[in-house]
């Protein structure tokens, strides 16, 4: 069966990354999940001290740091490694999550990343998930979802996940943070977040995770039957 690429993109916390990983598991695909690199990025040049304005340092570490992904046998998750060390929890962290997308404005961090992503996806068979995947490193993507969710939605369930590992935030600082973020990916230079032509909208504010990933996996079918039967008039008329 022709393996395609599947963009899932949108804004943060509204359930982007599971759908795509259960979408993934169901295929027998790669999930990459390309927030993790900003978030990669982000955790080096905290710990090594350099200035999200120091150009010339930051493009030297891009050269330096290794990211990579790392499969957990055990939860079957792709962790992110920095230099081979799984730092999957780290990035995850509120400080993180107040700095990436200052980080991810750099067009020198967009244009290794996004080369990165484009190495990774060569051999499509990947659902890859992030800001600007059916925009800039995929505009060919065959499957292409935009997701959106209410705000206090996305707060409350991005509470949850951090209470999980014991990270306990107010739920008003949460939205602060989604919607500074939002702000910052929505209206950057490089690549800003925003809904390819021929993306699919899903809000996902009223759903449970399996109605998004039926969702996902409908559209999929639809596009390998489209494809299959030779019936492919070009992603803009999905
Ligand atoms: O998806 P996640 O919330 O982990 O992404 C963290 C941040 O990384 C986003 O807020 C955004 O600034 C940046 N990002 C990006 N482009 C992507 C994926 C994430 O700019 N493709």
């Amino acid at each position: 069966m022709r393996k395609i690429v599947i963009a899932i993109d949108g804004y943060s916390s509204c359930g982007k990354s599971t759908t795509a990983k259960a979408v993934a598991a169901e295929l027998g695909y790669a999930y990459i999940d390309s927030g993790a690199m900003y978030r990669g990025v982000t955790l080096y040049l905290l710990e090594h001290g350099i200035p999200f304005d120091d150009l010339p340092r930051i493009e030297q570490a891009l050269q330096e740091m290794h990211i990579t992904f790392k499969r957990n046998r055990k939860t079957g998750r792709n962790e992110l490694c920095l230099d081979g060390v799984i730092r999957e929890d780290e990035i995850r962290q509120m400080r993180i999550s107040n700095s990436v997308s200052e980080v991810s404005v750099i067009p020198a961090v967009r244009h290794a990343m996004v080369a990165q992503q484009q190495r990774m996806g060569r051999k499509r068979g990947v659902v890859m998930d992030g800001r600007d995947i059916g925009t800039t490193v995929f505009p060919d993507a065959e499957v292409k979802i935009f997701m959106t969710a209410d705000v206090l939605t996305r707060a409350l369930r991005r509470q949850e996940e951090l209470a999980l590992k014991q990270e306990h935030v107010p739920v008003e600082d949460i939205v602060e943070n989604l919607r500074k973020r939002d702000h910052l990916d929505s209206t950057r230079a490089e690549s800003p977040l925003r809904r390819a032509s021929d993306a699919v909208l899903l809000d996902t504010t009223h759903m449970m995770i399996d109605e998004q990933v039926d969702f996902v996996l409908e559209r999929v079918s639809a596009t390998l039957f489209s494809l299959a039967a030779g019936g492919w008039q070009g992603s803009e008329q999905k």
